[in-house]
């Protein structure tokens, strides 16, 4: 166990869950209207908003962005040994829904600009058994959707879009998750939207899938059917899982999803001010920051630098820790890692993955930090790399 660190009252927190007073109020309705298991008015709402704003064809809540992910895995119909590509630089989630069913995860390369899965390498590692190509939108920032959909039709493959950091983000017009076959929503606390845990899942296929997915997330039974008046009772119909969130968590998520723009608005605004704040420094050759390529609309989900190497790394995030700033870094790349090494292995030459995953580090960047706050992270920054 690490020893907790206290922190003062000046501390600045890595993040802090999206909070909006109308939260509660609908928390509260949601216990009055004796309604609080999944699939209720909330619930839809949510669905609803998503399916309208984004142009979805169906959004299912889900318990999380890892359920949603599980979901996609099913509905993509992999048997044990298929292949499925993916980066080896994201949440363990994106493979494990996939190691599960029993998959074999090839890990292939990033780049190194937008820390996305390498679109140019992907050709090259499928082979007869490859079924899937599950991308991650990294940073809310989109893969090279286009290349990658092609690659995809061309050889008769699935495409997941692990879209849990993708909310609100848009690639060519097109927002996120609604591009490839499925896409998955997290709404986690840490995530740009969120409700304690939770996320969606995105279908994009056909109808006959919508029906499925609907079965799956309600325990392997008709009810979404019967719900609407379609049949006059339900039954088990086939394999499933619980993966409908309660209706006090949609009752939170609601909250902010009318408020969605403004949210994103106060998100984009920090990463705005970031970026411009370090442009030069990062000119300089002082360290990176983030590109966002010419087709791509994103969602402020996050802002990190690169530093040079892991040293100047760990002497960073312990400089701001003695500032009372909170950062972070993230993944250990999946290969590297015991599951990884067990289930998968790494497609090529790891030219990228290993050496930017130990430069990255997050800043703080959360709906309500505060202009001061983020005043007192640049200084912070700025310092560092006067030295
Ligand atoms: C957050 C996240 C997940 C998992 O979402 P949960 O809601 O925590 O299950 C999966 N993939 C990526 C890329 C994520 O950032």
């Amino acid at each position: 166990m690490k020893k907790i660190v206290s922190k003062n009252n000046n501390w600045i927190t890595f993040n802090t869950p999206p909070f909006v007073n109308t939260g509660l109020k609908y928390i509260n309705e949601a216990i009055n209207n004796k309604k609080i298991c999944g699939d209720g008015p909330f619930t839809k709402k949510c669905n609803e908003w998503f399916e309208k704003n984004f142009n979805a064809k169906k959004v299912l809540l889900t318990t999380s962005g890892t359920s949603a992910l599980e979901m996609a895995a099913l509905l993509c119909n992999v048997k044990p040994g298929d292949e499925v590509i993916m980066p080896s630089y994201t949440f363990c989630s994106t493979a494990d829904a996939f190691v599960q069913r029993g998959c074999k995860i090839v890990f292939i390369d990033i780049r190194p600009d937008t820390m996305n899965i390498d679109e140019k390498l992907i050709e090259q590692a499928i082979t007869d058994k490859t079924k899937v190509i599950c991308v991650v939108h990294y940073a809310g920032v989109a893969c090279e959707m286009d290349t990658i959909m092609d690659i995809a039709h061309r050889h008769n493959l699935k495409v997941v879009e692990d879209a849990a950091q993708g909310v609100m983000s848009y690639y060519k017009g097109k927002a996120l998750g609604t591009i490839g076959d499925y896409g998955c929503y997290s709404f986690h606390e840490t995530k740009n939207y969120s409700m304690g845990e939770g996320g969606a899942l995105i279908v994009n296929t056909n109808l006959e899938d919508i029906e499925k997915a609907e079965i799956i997330r309600e325990k392997g039974t008709n009810r979404s059917k019967f719900y609407r008046g379609q049949i006059d009772k339900y039954t088990w119909v086939d394999y499933g899982s619980s993966y409908l969130p309660s209706e006090l968590n949609a009752a939170y998520l609601w909250s902010q999803l009318e408020i969605a723009e403004k949210i994103n608005n106060s998100r984009i605004k920090i990463w705005n001010k970031y970026f411009n704040e370090f442009k030069q420094l990062s000119e300089k050759g002082l360290f990176e920051i983030p590109f966002i390529p010419n087709e791509c609309v994103h969602n402020a989900h996050m802002f990190y630098i690169k530093c040079k190497n892991l040293e100047e790394r760990t002497a960073f995030i312990d400089y701001m820790k003695r500032n009372s700033i909170g950062c972070v870094f993230h993944y250990i790349p999946l290969h590297s890692a015991p599951a990884g090494l067990k289930f998968g292995y790494f497609f090529g030459e790891d030219r990228f993955t290993t050496k930017d995953s130990e430069r990255l580090v997050r800043l703080p960047l959360w709906y309500g930090l505060s202009d001061k706050e983020v005043k007192t992270i640049i200084d912070a920054v700025k310092e560092f790399y006067k030295n």
